[in-house]
């Protein structure tokens, strides 16, 4: 069985990583059985990041993407779209994640959460689930 689930984030500053654990929890709430549960984000300029929820650890990580991608840099697709540190971290956080869940249940350990990763927000995002069992 493969079943799409959509559903819609919405982002209010331009870097921010947003806690979707609750909304997967949900998603696998009702699947009895061994499967894995994808998550894509069918944007070029976001991401999917598994790691710990906590407040001093998310600023870590957003001071690190500017250590690493700075937002402004001179980069040559700025001439037309003005967002090109936004796609870099795009390209290296990834677009997608792949989670196993058992009886309704994600198997994500004790400190693991997802987040959805904005890069050029604020905006209205998607996320595609793929339940496969
Ligand atoms: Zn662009």
């Amino acid at each position: 069985m493969i079943k799409n689930v959509y559903f819609d984030v919405e982002s209010k500053k331009r870097r921010e990583l947003i806690d979707i654990t609750a909304k997967l929890k949900d998603i696998v709430s009702k699947e009895n059985g061994s499967g894995l549960i994808n998550i894509f984000v069918p944007h070029t300029t976001a991401g999917i990041l598994i790691n710990e929820n906590e407040r001093g650890l998310k600023n870590d990580i957003l001071s690190t993407f500017e250590k690493v991608v700075p937002e402004n840099e001179k980069y040559e697709h700025n001439l037309i779209d003005n967002n090109a540190d936004a796609h870099i971290l795009s390209v290296i956080i990834k677009n997608n994640s792949c989670i196993p869940f058992s009886d309704g249940k994600l198997l994500l350990g004790t400190w693991q959460s997802v987040f959805f990763v904005e890069l050029d927000g604020p905006r209205h995002r998607n996320v595609i689930a793929t339940l496969i069992k």
